[in-house]
Parts: C-alpha cells; structure tokens; sequence
C-alpha cells in the first residue's frame, strides 16, 4: 500500500489503510502510523450495547473515577515481580485477609490461606485441586485405591466445573434441578457420595437462577453423613456472586466458615467485588486445608505469604482496584451499594411479576439478579417467544439475555436481569418501559416469528 505524500496531514480516514481490510492472518509486512492503526483497534472494539445496559453481565462496568486511574497507573505492573513491587504482594494478603475475615475464618494466622486468581473460575479450579489431593492423601494413608475421584453438584453448577472435572479427570455427578427442588436437593445430593466424593460445591448465587444453595442444610445433612460413614467429605463454596452479596446483605446467614464442612470458598472480585476483571479469590479454612505441595511459600519484607495459583505473571492493576475498594468504601459502602442493587433488582422483579404474561422463576430474591418466564397459558397461544423479546429490547440498547436452561428442564426458556452498581431506579423504569412497549409491539404479530416456529417445530410446549 503506497502512502500518499505529506502523510502527516492525511485525516485518518482519509488514508489507504481506511479502505483496505484488515490485517487478518500475517503480520503486516509495513508500518501503520500509530494514530490510524489506534483508530482501527478502536473501531473493532465498538461495544455492541452500552457496558452499562449490559444487564447479562455479572462482571463490573462501572468503577469510580480514583479506582479506575489507580488501576489505570498499574496497567505494566506484573504481580509476580514482587521484589520489584514488594508490597503488592503485601497489599494482595491484606486483600485475603479480609476476605477470609469477611466470611469468618477461624485461622489465628496474621496471613490468612488463600490465593489471588484472574476471576472465579481460576480460584475454583484451586479449591477443587486442593479437595482432590486432600482426599487423596486421605487414601493413600488408608492404602485405597485413589483412581476414581468424584465430585457433587447440582446441574446449575457453572461452566468451570465440568472444565475442571474434565482437565483433572474427576466424574462430575449431577443433582438436577426442578421445579420442586430449584436449588440443591440436599437428600439427592448426599446419595450421590461415596468413599471417593472429593467434596460437594453448593453454589451462592447460582448463575442460571441467582438462587443460593443451602449451604448449611447441606453441612447439617454431612455431619450425620460423615460421621455414620466414617469419610471426611468437605464442602467447597462456588460463591462467585455470593461472597461479596450474602457479608453485606444478609450477614447472619450461615453459609461460610461458621460451618463446620465449608473448607474452602471462592469469589470473583470483579463481580460484586466492583472491580474491572479479571479477579478471583479463593480462601481455606486453615492451612492445614491447601495441600503443602500447591503452596509456594515466599519470604520477603519479613513477611511470609503463601502463594498459590495457576499462573505465573498476571495483572497487578485488580489487586490495587480491590484495596481501594476495601478502604473507600468500607462494609458501610459496600452496604449501601449492594442494597440499592437488591432494592432495584427487586422492583423489577415486581414490575415484571405484575405483567400478564409472565411469571417469575423465584418469589424472593437472593441475589440482585432474578430470572422469569413466560407464563404457561400466554404461552400457548403467543406468536413470539423471549428470545423476540431479546432482540427488541437489545434495539433499545438493553441486552437482556434470554436463554434455555440446564439439563433436565432444559425445555423452560427463561430471561434473566443482572442488577449491578451502575444501575438506577431511573434506569430500571426506563427498561420496563421498554419491555412494555416491547410487548405491545410483539402483540400485535399477525403471524408467528421464526423463533415461535422453531419451538413450535420441535413441540416445546412450554413445560417445568
Ligand atoms: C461467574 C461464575 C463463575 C466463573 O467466574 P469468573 O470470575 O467469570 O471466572 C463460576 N461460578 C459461578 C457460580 C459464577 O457465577
């Protein structure tokens, strides 16, 4: 590509590289001027929705001003180059501390057991390794066979489960979910164990339905399991969204360290942790829970922190975001903002509780985050299904994401509405609003959309 002449005033768009494809599968082989190859970038990035409107996230869009340049400053800091940046490091176990103290470890340790990680999925991955090799260890000593490890969840476990189970060679047993049992049947659940169940992951803040799991049923249910069989079978806590809801929102529930079983639990930190991804912790009820051989031990400014994790090099910049999180807004602030979440979330609940035309999946809300569907009598003579609904109000700028949901009722579509800081009452009667309007367009359909047709086609009549 020839440049013209007297590059340096060609507008941007007025250039060459403006009416040429992109780069796609070499290197290209010339220079592109910065401020052209910026534009391009830019150009590719163009959200498709306002991050804001994005109500399908759970992950954070909005981080005030002083967080977001704190971060922004720390964009070239790698957190493993703590000789460079000692007290990153420092800053990242004051970070574990007091998530471990926010979900009551017992451990008496300056330093508390846990690990950093990019989001949950990572710290997950951790927990799930650690149970395994606990309970291997467990094994070996006992001189049993160590080869067929289990582990137990309910069917609306999120993807990084079957990851790990798949990666690590662990049988993945599955409780389904119904409409009698919408969150872990606890009974079914302790049927599924045996000598070899590594531990049982109840979920706080489940991802397809925002419901929490009975974390201490289900400890309740192990004691008298463990103690008539003699196994020690723990619990993990995929706690992704619940960790940073359930401390502010509903502090005397039991779901943590109060319990005897809950070894271990994991949080993102870029979920109602309210900071940009990617951050994850994961905490251990005491050392004597993290396998010696996943703990690498570093002495440094007199302090010993454990390290644990996955990757080496990673982002330094989240860390820093959760510290000033912690100090700006304290368990007040945190407060605040989580309720004004749980408040909106649940006037939309109602609002669209009171519309004829659905039914929400939950009476109460756990977590600022509720799922609905569409009620059964409208549904069997409607034209549109809410996949439609989707796509008008994604016109709107909103995306509300409609979906099917997990194995066993996977015939039941449902639409889900993530309430994040960043969201106003305001905002929530301007989505309302829409989704009526939305609705009284879809009404007036003559004829079934593709989407009516397709599940009309393979005799999906609406059933949960
Ligand atoms: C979001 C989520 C995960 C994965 O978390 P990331 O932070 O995105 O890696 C795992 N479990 C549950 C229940 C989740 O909601």
């Amino acid at each position: 590509m020839k440049r013209r002449d007297k590059d340096g005033v060609t507008p941007i768009f007025g250039s060459p590289e403006m009416r040429e494809p992109a780069p796609a599968e070499f290197i290209p082989k010339h220079k592109t001027p910065a401020e052209i190859a910026y534009q391009i970038v830019k150009d590719e990035t163009f959200p498709q929705t306002q991050p804001r409107l994005n109500l399908a996230t759970f992950v954070t869009t909005y981080m005030d001003d002083y967080g977001t340049k704190l971060m922004n400053d720390a964009i070239g800091i790698n957190y493993i180059d703590e000789t460079e940046y000692p007290r990153v490091a420092v800053m990242c176990g004051r970070c574990i501390n007091m998530v471990a103290n926010m979900w009551h470890s017992p451990e008496k340790d300056d330093w508390k057991t846990g690990a950093v990680g990019i989001g949950s999925s990572e710290a997950c991955m951790l927990g799930g390794v650690a149970a395994w090799l606990r309970w291997r260890e467990r094994r070996k000593a006992a001189g049993k066979p160590y080869d067929k490890p289990n582990l137990v969840m309910s069917t609306g476990y999120q993807v990084v489960w079957e990851k790990f189970c798949q990666l690590w060679q662990i049988e993945m047993r599955t409780v389904p979910l119904t409409k009698k049992h919408p969150t872990l049947d606890i009974e079914a659940a302790i049927a599924m164990c045996d000598e070899n169940t590594i531990c049982i992951v109840p979920i706080a803040g489940v991802t397809w339905t925002g419901m929490n799991d009975d974390v201490e049923a289900l400890n309740n249910a192990l004691e008298t399991y463990n103690s008539v069989t003699g196994y020690d079978i723990p619990i993990h806590v995929d706690a992704a969204s619940g960790g940073f809801i359930l401390p502010f929102i509903d502090p005397n529930k039991k779901w943590d360290f109060r319990l005897e079983w809950v070894h271990s639990i994991s949080t993102s930190g870029h979920k109602y942790g309210l900071v940009y991804p990617g951050l994850g912790w994961v905490v251990w009820k005491d050392k004597k829970f993290l396998p010696e051989e996943m703990s690498f031990s570093v002495n440094y400014l007199g302090a010993n922190i454990s390290q644990v994790g996955l990757n080496f090099s990673r982002p330094a910049a989240q860390i820093l975001g959760q510290y000033y999180n912690f100090i700006h807004l304290g368990v007040e602030g945190y407060k605040e903002i989580h309720e004004n979440s749980m408040n909106i979330a649940q006037y939309c609940h109602d609002e669209i509780g009171k519309m004829s035309c659905f039914t929400n999946y939950a009476k109460k809300i756990e977590n600022p985050l509720f799922i609905w569907y569409m009620n059964e009598e409208y549904d069997k003579t409607a034209k549109w299904t809410l996949f439609d609904l989707q796509d008008k109000l994604m016109q709107k700028g909103w995306m509300v994401p409609a979906y099917t949901m997990p194995k066993d009722i996977e015939d039941m579509v449902v639409m889900r509405i993530v309430v994040r800081q960043g969201m106003s009452r305001d905002m929530a009667d301007m989505l309302i609003a829409d989704i009526n309007d939305a609705v009284i367009e879809l009404e007036k359909l003559q004829y079934p959309t593709p989407s009516r047709i397709e599940a009309q086609k393979k005799g999906k009549v609406f059933t949960h």
